[in-house]
């Protein structure tokens, strides 16, 4: 190891910056995380500078580096692009131990400053010595996607019961068991969904308890449209954490290969409509997390959009489980971005709806006559069966018949298809095709903006 990494205490320390550029200003801006006192020396500041001097504790000073301006500072960094600036700068400290960062040159700097991940209190610092400080930051970005951002607050908590959990566990090894419950399991996901209170009060009832009762939940997670790649970090990491997954058609494989390797996977596919089935699948998550377990029920793209999210946490809130939800890219996010065609665009379509075009008993009871006016996108969702029928509805309630229409057939995946027509080209366009579900239909003027604006797939 060439630089042994430590976290230094500067809070209200004088620290000095010479440079007023952008790169000094980067350097302030850390410092005041710090909460250090900086003087800052430069002949000119930037303007962001000026503006951060107003209400922070930075003195700015404008003349010439000298040799005495490093006296009384704990730690100085060089921030300019004048090379004999530089090392001067970085002599002087040199000679009087005082720690000093030269941007850019380890060669002239005592100490390095690392890519940060900052989870205050968490802090991750990640360094490669100076030899690809590039890779640093892809390191330090890996580990952002992947630490919930409110790991701070869950170690601030964390702090405010060491005591007490030091005293009520001697041991060691039942200490660190306590904790780990604590980081991965139910309390840190009331911390993560804005819970804070809730959290600290199941962890006061944890101390008092003796016996460790375990406490399921479920987490309702949108799995996009179908790219793994369109996932959130909290759908991932709840994937990822879940004991079991339920799960249905429209998830995709790849998404589904993103699973924790150990959980238990229940497919809870169903034909549309089997409201009792939808029954079944309540009941199974209520009784998953009675005994204990954490359950991630996948949806495909949102769950609060046509996706019967609502009814299944109602009957988790009437059996009072607890219960997250993550949003994810609904269909018409997904696909019309994967498409080329924007939902809503300034010259073409001012407003947007997203329909269900699955017809209950056969029958339709939307509002066709409120489709047909121009400047809007109509997104029909569960339209493979009734695009036909759709189609043939807005050309009967007046919309006209060069109107372009958009099916997309398994959007955001490789097997992704588009198959664009005017309204009344449309059953010709899909005759005599094999079309697999799950598919879109987009109906709107915005339809036409593809020709330019489609990347991706063939
Ligand atoms: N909750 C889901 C929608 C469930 S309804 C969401 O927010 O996307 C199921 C319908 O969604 C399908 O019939 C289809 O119209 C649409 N859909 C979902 N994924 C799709 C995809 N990858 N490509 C095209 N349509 C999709």
């Amino acid at each position: 190891m060439e630089y042994l990494p430590i976290f230094i205490n500067l809070r209200q320390k004088k620290c000095l910056v010479v440079g007023g550029g952008s790169v000094a200003l980067r350097k302030i801006n850390l410092l005041l995380k710090a909460q250090t006192k900086i003087e800052c020396i430069a002949l000119d500041f930037c303007d962001d500078l000026i503006a951060l001097s107003k209400s922070n504790d930075i003195d700015l000073v404008t003349k010439h580096f000298e040799p005495e301006d490093i006296q009384n500072h704990s730690v100085i960094i060089s921030a300019t692009n004048d090379k004999s600036l530089n090392i001067q700068v970085s002599k002087m400290a040199h000679e009087s131990r005082i720690p000093v960062n030269v941007v850019d040159s380890p060669d002239l700097s005592s100490f390095i400053m690392p890519s940060i991940v900052d989870r205050s209190p968490v802090v991750i610092a990640v360094s490669s010595a100076g030899r690809a400080p590039v890779l640093a930051r892809i390191i330090r970005a890996k580990l952002e996607t992947i630490i919930p951002s409110a790991y701070g607050e869950l170690a601030e908590m964390a702090g405010q019961f060491r005591e007490k959990v030091k005293q009520r566990f001697n041991n060691i090894k039942d200490r660190r068991q306590f904790w780990e419950g604590i980081f991965s399991g139910v309390i840190a996901e009331k911390v993560f969904s804005g819970r804070s209170k809730e959290a600290k009060k199941e962890l006061e009832r944890r101390l008092a308890n003796t016996t460790e009762e375990s406490l399921g939940e479920v987490y309702l997670v949108g799995a996009g449209p179908g790219d793994p790649d369109l996932l959130t970090f909290k759908a991932l990491r709840l994937m990822q954490q879940a004991d079991v997954v339920l799960y249905d058609r429209l998830v995709s494989k790849s998404v589904m290969e993103l699973v924790r390797r150990d959980a238990e996977l229940i497919y809870v596919g169903k034909k549309s409509g089997e409201s009792s089935h939808q029954v079944e699948i309540n009941k199974l998550m209520v009784d998953l997390a009675n005994s204990g377990q954490r359950v991630c029920r996948l949806k495909g793209g949102d769950p609060f959009i046509f996706g019967r999210g609502g009814e299944e946490i109602e009957t988790l809130s009437d059996n009072g489980i607890p219960f997250q939800v993550v949003p994810g890219i609904t269909a018409a996010s997904g696909c019309s971005a994967y498409a080329g065609i924007p939902l809503t665009h300034r010259d073409y379509s001012q407003s947007c709806r997203f329909v269900t075009a699955h017809l209950k008993d056969g029958t339709s009871n939307l509002p066709w006559e409120e489709f047909v006016a121009e400047q809007q996108t109509i997104v029909f969702y569960m339209a493979l069966t009734s695009a036909n029928h759709v189609c043939q509805q807005l050309i009967d309630h007046g919309m006209r018949v060069d109107m372009p229409v958009a099916l997309i057939e398994r959007g955001t995946t490789p097997e992704q298809r588009v198959y664009t027509a005017t309204l009344s080209g449309f059953p010709d366009l899909i005759n005599n095709k094999e079309i697999h579900a799950p598919t879109l239909l987009i109906v709107g003027e915005v339809v036409n903006l593809r020709e330019k604006l489609g990347w991706y797939g063939d």
